[in-house]
């Protein structure tokens, strides 16, 4: 798991969650996910979990900028990737994933 410069840490349960989405991401599919934001930086909505630590973001793999979209295939690869990480349970209740045009979003709806 690789991270770019500036990510702030998420809480404690969510990187229990995004240790395991790396694990998964590099055992069952080849890819060592790079983290794009935790509890940093601005996000679409002012009540986004990414402010209170229960979000980050993440790329497959490493692309040219943050502007760079994430291509037909690997839309594919993540929806992919995103349904056997449930269908395996291997993160908890609770966990969601939204692709985005250039990351992956994923947050936690557990307490709080
Ligand atoms: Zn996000």
């Amino acid at each position: 798991m690789k991270f770019c410069k500036n990510v702030k840490l998420p809480c404690a349960e969510v990187l229990f969650i995004m240790r395991c989405v790396d694990d998964h991401c590099q055992k069952d599919f080849g890819y060592e996910i790079t983290i794009t934001s935790g509890s940093d930086s601005a996000h679409s909505t002012p009540q986004s979990r990414h402010y209170i630590g229960y979000a980050f973001d993440f790329r497959l793999k490493d692309l040219d900028g943050d502007s760079s979209s994430i291509s037909p295939q690997d839309f594919d690869i993540a929806k992919a990737i995103i349904a056997s990480i449930h269908k395996k349970e291997r993160v908890p209740n609770g966990t969601i994933f939204v692709i985005e045009p250039n990351h992956i979003h994923c947050q936690y709806n557990g307490i709080p």
